[in-house]
């Protein structure tokens, strides 16, 4: 296995995996700990990441001028892209319109789903009562790295004997994690085997699935393709002028892991990896762009919020005006900046949207059946768009890189 580059391990274990969940159903039990254990791994070290990754990336960064600057072009690349996403997604369903004569009778139980709050609570929630129960809480990202930029940022204002002393010790904390990380990723193709056995042995209906639903999947894997396949890379190469298949090629390894895990923060590591060692984004704007991407740059969740909606609209025959279809475009861009980057996040997040424009909240349940599979693709999208941004701001920022 040593000499086998780590790609073409993982790729051999999906293989093997879909053929297990297909064929050793009942033996599931047998693999699906190594999947378990993987991601327990992977959660294990998100918050510290995530902790030391802002807190050096804005120490890092300097003064209140560069951090401006720099988060400024975040937020721009990370809102354009995931309108464009949108956008792609209205158009295709518009077009095709999945849900005209959709079969109501589908329509499943939602559970959980009181979970999702009103976008204003969403924002006001950043703001976290204890830093401790956010630290506690894989969920509560965006409070961590609220605290983290505003730790980070009063670094760099007090005492250079103090403030030295605390660049130092969370560039080295982040440093262990990085190290950590790479121990990690060497198990990957384990942990990917045991959570992609489990999930096809879980789907015992793909067929009939398919049959009710198959129009529905098709236009939100187009429209992601589109996304991912086009549009992204078209970015990365004129904005960016970075070269977009070698900086898949580069992270790749993290791609399959989003597909696999379908949690873009449980990713977080190997992205981090990936595009500082291959694609050769600095430190420096990879620690402070990517643990911010991975949770409110959710592109595929984005695109497929607004696909979901409209599929709800169609098929309970409502149609949507004009002005309530920009009202869906928008609050399909703040639910995905509001969705965790965790499993099925993006679905919570769809009643918000579905109440800005009345439409039945039970709408959910007939897209819920399909909803773990289009997850996995989405999330590999939100963690293609993250690492292409890092790539297009490094690039603006005049860094020299591999791809
Ligand atoms: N699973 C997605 C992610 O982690 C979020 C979603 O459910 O759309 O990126």
């Amino acid at each position: 296995m040593r000499k086998i580059q780590l790609h073409w391990q993982i790729l051999i274990a999906l293989v093997l995996a879909v053929i297990y969940g297909i064929y050793f159903k009942e033996e599931i039990h047998y693999v699906s700990w190594m999947g378990t254990v993987f991601l327990r791994a992977l959660k294990m070290i998100i918050i510290p990441l995530v902790l030391s990754s802002i807190i050096s990336g804005v120490t890092n960064i300097g003064n209140a001028e560069n951090l401006g600057r720099l988060g400024l072009k975040t937020i721009i690349y990370y809102m354009s892209t995931s309108t464009i996403a949108i956008v792609t997604g209205l158009f295709l369903v518009n077009w095709f319109k999945p849900g005209v004569g959709a079969d109501l009778h589908l329509e499943q139980k939602p559970e959980g789903l009181d979970e999702a709050h009103s976008l204003t609570d969403t924002l006001i929630n950043i703001i976290p009562e204890n830093i401790f129960t956010a630290f506690s809480n894989n969920s509560q990202m965006l409070s961590v790295i609220f605290f983290a930029i505003l730790f980070g940022f009063f670094i760099t204002k007090v005492n250079p004997k103090y403030g030295n002393l605390m660049k130092n010790f969370f560039n080295a904390v982040f440093e262990i994690m990085m190290k950590l990380t790479l121990f990690i990723i060497k198990f990957t193709p384990f942990g990917i085997f045991g959570l992609v056995a489990e999930k096809v042995a879980e789907q015992d209906d793909l067929f009939a699935l398919l049959q009710s639903m198959g129009l529905y999947m098709a236009v939100v894997l187009m429209a992601l393709a589109i996304h991912a396949l086009f549009t992204l890379p078209m970015i990365t190469h004129f904005i960016g002028k970075a070269n977009p298949w070698k900086h898949f090629n580069a992270v790749k390894t993290a791609l399959i892991t989003a597909f696999s895990t379908s949690s873009s923060s449980a990713t977080l590591p190997l992205t981090m990896e990936a595009v500082q060692d291959n694609s050769g984004v600095s430190g420096k704007i990879s620690s402070f762009t990517l643990p911010l991407g991975a949770t409110v740059n959710m592109d595929g969740t984005a695109l497929y919020e607004c696909i979901a909606v409209m599929f709800i609209a169609q098929a309970y025959a409502i149609d949507l005006s004009i002005t309530e279809q920009v009202i869906v475009v928008i609050t399909a861009l703040l639910a995905s900046i509001g969705a965790a980057g965790i499993p099925m996040a993006g679905l919570v997040m769809i009643t918000i949207i579905l109440t800005a424009v009345n439409l039945p909240l039970e709408g959910v349940g007939l897209i819920l059946a399909v909803d773990r599979i289009l997850d996995m693709f989405r999330t590999a999208t939100n963690v293609w768009s993250d690492s292409c941004g890092a790539v297009v701001i490094a690039k603006s920022e005049g860094e020299k890189l591999k791809v």
